[in-house]
């Protein structure tokens, strides 16, 4: 193909870059390369294009240094105007009807109501939806190859006129039509199986194209059931690049590439929304041409560069919402920035019996930058379990107190609310700060007593889950709102605290570490501090793979664990007894369990209890008065048990690596040193192993994520109930990694102030349209 040939050329460019190949070199394998592929350059008319490029190539050896350098900047110039040689031109179609992009699908030609119903179940309702609807594969049906030259398992195109054709009836339920097709190398036989219609288009005389695999059987070339044209003579053959869709039953590739091509007859009315700017920095091609691109492009090269501009499109689209979004959410300043005394918060370091570590001391100084500026803090705070996120925190809301404001604390559990503020209250109480508690089982009375003490500014901070600031609740002066969850806590709520009048600053911290392109993506909105450094002297969790035949040796282990006065915790997928699902649960296991290690005392816990109850076996196992825990995954998130030092997962294949992750983060809380355990059954396949096995030997929650994200992808990476996942069509969020970040970059150079936007309405409806929705901008836009 021609523009494989130009990428020959190209790729001595690259090999030149790299230095392996030398100014020398040039010319010889340009040479080479030209009079290999005389013919196909003849037939496209570069011959005097190719001519120019040897020229250039030659003189590469004669000239000095700077002298080469600049032939070489214009004869790579070259190749890329020669590249573009080969993209489509403009369609110009007159307008027969005002379409745009909404119009029903099952208005387009060859469509219709009932195929409208099957497109509309692979996601595509209105025309827009089509433009974008990416084909699977490509079939290149450019080059015709002779029936003498086809090889055996190769997909190609024949074309050539059936000299002889057969119809043989099989049984009552096998019809087989039988085809001799010649050219003037050789003949095939082309077959078909109960496709008696055939005959109506193919019969003696006919000439045709067909596109199939060769079968070279007996000395006999065949090709079974092939895609076929009829032409009128041999040249009539349109020599094109087709799309490969995904397929709906009732719906043939042959049907929606005819839909396909009445709708890229259609993009006539598009007119380009991406700004200028963003076309000329990334090189993209204009919004016709890409959409072209993506259905039926010219050549592979044309394909290339729309897949590349459509991710690009993607990307840039996807950063001007979230940076609008950042700017937008900035706009409102806080009246005031916060006076930080900071005597408080060095009282409390005092306090600390350990030394914070660097990356405690850098992200506190980042959030206390964000206190007294008048912009509202919007960040985010990433670090691995144990990292000592709620330290950074407690110092910011210590901070905010002494400048006069009161802060509140969100967890996303009332057992975690229990924790926290059993811990939290404790470290305040010296400093004079007083902590309340507010979660759904607080008692009525109690309720309205808090919220009148909140309201009076009796109270400094108040932890709770998200009711705190969703119900009725007033306060004096709140300043500081501190989210400590993994969850996506959504733009629209945080627009909701802002509307609250008061403009609080907000930091978000995850226990997940997510890898980097994802924070950038989904976070995008908030600035980011990252805990990247574990407290000194921790020692790393040893886990191990076991098979479940080894289960007794475990049980030792943990007997030997139990009478040195530690505790454990053992993690089932199931509550109970499944149907369906072969697996062992945690109520059976419980009794079991109580069983094996009788001389000891056992707790059950699950996500069916009540949550009073699970408060109630949560704060029994904290204060020792559970030696094991028998669970599920509910004990996922943030529990603080300094003295448990084994973690026995049963099923792991049935977590997330993620969650696998938080679950082992439970134990190894403390000095000693921990365990996990994760039992191995026989049913688990190879790669489920692998990945296992890649996880026990990490404990970075950055690498344990991207493990789990190239695996699973990034929507089952996230959990299903996680908001503010946009769906990308183009992007991988681990491969496009520098798309997104290059992006990003432009996006934050091109719009600085949310007026930017203001007279591009074609780029903010386009905004509205694909983000609308998933990340809450119809609040803001
Ligand atoms: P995270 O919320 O990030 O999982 P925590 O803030 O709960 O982690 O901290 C985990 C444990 O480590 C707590 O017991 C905490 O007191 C302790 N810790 C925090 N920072 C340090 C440090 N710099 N050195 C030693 N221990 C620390
Ligand atoms: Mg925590």
């Amino acid at each position: 193909m021609i523009e494989e040939i130009i990428d020959s050329f190209e790729y001595i460019i690259i090999l030149k870059e790299k230095n392996i190949k030398t100014w020398e070199d040039i010319f010889p394998s340009f040479y080479r390369i030209a009079k290999n592929n005389i013919k196909e350059i003849k037939e496209h008319g570069l011959l005097d294009d190719i001519k120019k490029l040897l020229t250039y190539a030659k003189a590469l050896e004669k000239f000095d240094e700077t002298n080469r350098n600049k032939i070489f900047d214009n004869l790579k110039q070259y190749i890329v105007s020669l590249k573009e040689k080969f993209l489509v031109d403009e369609i110009i179609v007159p307008p027969e009807k005002k379409l745009s992009l909404f119009t029903d699908i099952k208005y387009v030609k060859n469509v219709g109501p009932k195929r409208a119903a099957l497109l509309n179940k692979m996601g595509i309702e209105c025309l827009n939806d089509f433009f974008y609807f990416p084909p699977r594969d490509y079939e290149d049906r450019r080059k015709v190859t002779k029936i003498f030259n086809a090889k055996d398992g190769e997909k190609v195109v024949i074309i050539g006129k059936i000299v002889n054709y057969e119809e043989v009836k099989i049984n009552k339920d096998l019809t087989i039509l039988n085809y001799s097709v010649e050219d003037d190398t050789g003949i095939i036989r082309i077959t078909f199986f109960n496709q008696i219609y055939i005959k109506n288009y193919l019969s003696k005389g006919t000439i045709a194209a067909f596109y199939g695999k060769i079968e070279y059987t007996y000395g006999v070339k065949q090709m079974k059931s092939p895609d076929f044209q009829v032409l009128n003579t041999q040249d009539d053959f349109q020599k094109e690049i087709l799309p490969v869709y995904p397929l709906t039953a009732g719906l043939t590739q042959n049907i929606i590439r005819n839909i396909s091509r009445e709708v890229v007859n259609q993009t006539f009315f598009l007119e380009e929304f991406l700004p200028n700017d963003f076309i000329e920095e990334f090189n993209l091609l204009t919004l016709k041409k890409r959409l072209k691109g993506l259905h039926f492009p010219l050549s592979f090269y044309h394909k290339n560069r729309a897949l590349y501009s459509l991710k690009y499109e993607e990307a840039i689209l996807f950063e001007l919402a979230i940076i609008y979004v950042k700017l937008k959410l900035k706009e409102n300043k806080k009246t005031e920035g916060k006076q930080i005394k900071g005597e408080l918060s060095n009282k409390f370091i005092d306090m600390l019996n350990f030394e914070l570590t660097d990356a405690q001391k850098r992200c506190y100084e980042e959030i206390k930058n964000d206190l007294t500026s008048y912009y509202p803090m919007n960040r985010l705070l990433q670090g691995d379990v144990g990292s000592g996120k709620t330290v950074v925190s407690e110092l910011a809301v210590i901070d905010v107190c002494e400048a006069g404001y009161q802060s509140a604390i969100m967890v996303p559990t009332s057992v975690l609310a229990k924790q926290q503020f059993n811990r939290i209250s404790k470290d305040f109480e010296p400093l004079g700060l007083k902590t309340e508690l507010l979660i759904g089982e607080t008692k009525e009375n109690d309720k309205i007593a808090i919220k009148e003490r909140l309201k009076n500014g009796e109270i400094d901070v108040i932890i709770g889950t998200h009711a705190i600031i969703q119900e009725d609740v007033e306060f004096k002066k709140l300043g500081f709102v501190v989210i400590d969850e993994q969850q996506r806590f959504g733009v629209n709520q945080r627009l909701q605290l802002i509307k609250k009048g008061n403009q609080p600053d907000i930091l978000v911290m995850t226990a997940t570490p997510i890898p980097r392109t994802l924070a950038m993506t989904f976070y995008g909105d908030m600035d980011v501090s990252v805990l990247d450094e574990m407290p000194k002297g921790r020692k790393p969790i040893k886990t191990f793979l076991v098979p479940d035949s080894k289960m007794n040796s475990v049980y030792r282990f943990v007997k030997q664990e139990l009478d040195q006065n530690n505790q454990i915790f053992f993690i089932y997928p199931l509550v109970e007894e499944s149907e369906t699902l072969d697996l062992k649960n945690a109520t059976e296991m419980y009794e079991k369990l109580a069983h094996v290690f009788n001389d000891y005392k056992v707790g059950l816990l699950h996500g069916k209890l009540p949550s009073s109850e699970k408060n109630e076996i949560m704060d029994k196992f904290m204060k020792k008065e559970y030696n094991i825990l028998v669970a599920t995954s509910v004990v996922e998130v943030g529990i603080d048990v300094p003295d448990a030092t084994v973690m026995v997962i049963e099923h792991p294949d049935r977590f997330g690596l993620s969650q696998l992750h938080q679950l082992r983060g439970r134990v190894g809380r403390g000095k000693k040193q921990s365990y996990c355990f994760l039992i191995i059954d026989k049913k688990i396949n190879r790669e489920t192993r692998q990945k296992l096995s890649a996880f026990s030997k990490t404990n970075d929650g950055f690498k344990v994520a991207e493990i789990d994200l190239q695996w699973r992808g990034p929507g089952k990476f996230f959990g299903v109930e996680q908001h503010g996942i946009p769906e990308f069509k183009f992007l991988d969020l681990i491969e496009d990694f520098s798309i997104i970040s290059q992006s990003r970059k432009k996006v934050e150079q091109f719009l600085v102030n949310p007026d930017d936007l203001k007279n591009l309405e074609r780029l903010k409806s386009e905004l509205k349209i694909r983000y609308g929705n998933s990340i809450e901008l119809i609040h803001v836009l």
